[in-house]
């Protein structure tokens, strides 16, 4: 497109900030504002090799979390940007229980810009998310996951696979549970129904917060157990 017309588009729809709405024309990136990237926190090293959690310490080894020492689990590894904190809880919540859908592609975004040098997407043969119940799909209008997970998977060009892992079972909002809760109330609560696109491959599942991670555990057990080779996680947030 000349440049005169994108002068003219850009002038009557200025490109906005996706999270603040601030105007950013003259920028020419439809990119979170500096301000807003400032205010949202990203783990760096240290941090464990299993769940991803950053420990905020100065310098230091990567080493297990407590959590990971005593917990089991059959993903590999989870990645997570960052902290569930400030910023990342109000954009998240606007992306999932206001239904601002337009969001899925910054916040896409983000997550395929997540760079670790143990971790690289190419490793993936197939992209994954998690699924929700037919009943809280109808509620909701879409799956937050799955807009997440369609974003990395185009941004890699690596197929999205949306019907192999199914949840056969509706279950309580995670959110009202405690964790030993949690795992009671997922167990179950999902099912492989295609084995045949899995079977051998690396998946990446990705979601938009990992919080006691029995969600996202759930699913790799039975992917794996469904034939999977192996199953990383990765999703915007974590809760600390
Ligand atoms: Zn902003
Ligand atoms: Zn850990």
């Amino acid at each position: 497109m000349g440049s005169f017309w994108h002068a003219l588009i850009e002038f009557f729809f200025p490109p906005r900030c996706p999270f603040c709405g601030i105007n950013l024309a003259g920028s020419g990136a439809s990119r979170p504002c500096s301000s807003c990237l400032s205010e949202i926190k990203f783990f760096a090293h240290p941090r464990c090799p299993r769940c991803g959690l950053g420990f905020y310490t100065v310098s230091g080894e990567d080493h297990l979390c407590s959590g990971c020492l005593s917990e089991e689990w059959d993903f590999a590894r989870a990645r997570s940007l960052g902290p569930y904190e400030g910023l990342m809880i109000e954009i998240i919540s606007r992306f999932k229980f206001k239904g601002a859908t337009r969001l899925a592609k910054p916040l896409g975004a983000l997550l395929a810009e997540y760079k670790d040098p143990d971790f690289s997407f190419s490793e993936f043969d197939l992209i994954l998310s998690v699924p929700l119940h037919p009943k809280r799909l109808k509620q909701r209008g879409f799956n937050q996951s799955l807009l997440l997970a369609r974003r990395v998977s185009q941004a890699f060009s690596i197929p999205l696979d949306f019907k192999s892992l199914q949840r056969i079972r509706h279950t309580l909002p995670q959110t009202e549970l405690s964790g030993p809760e949690r795992k009671k109330n997922i167990r179950g609560a999902f099912e492989v129904k295609e084995n045949r696109s899995i079977s051998g491959k690396r998946l990446l599942l990705v979601d938009d917060v990992f919080t006691t991670g029995a969600t996202v555990q759930e699913c790799s057990k039975v992917l794996l157990k469904a034939g999977a080779k192996q199953v990383d996680i990765l999703t915007l947030a974590r809760v600390v």
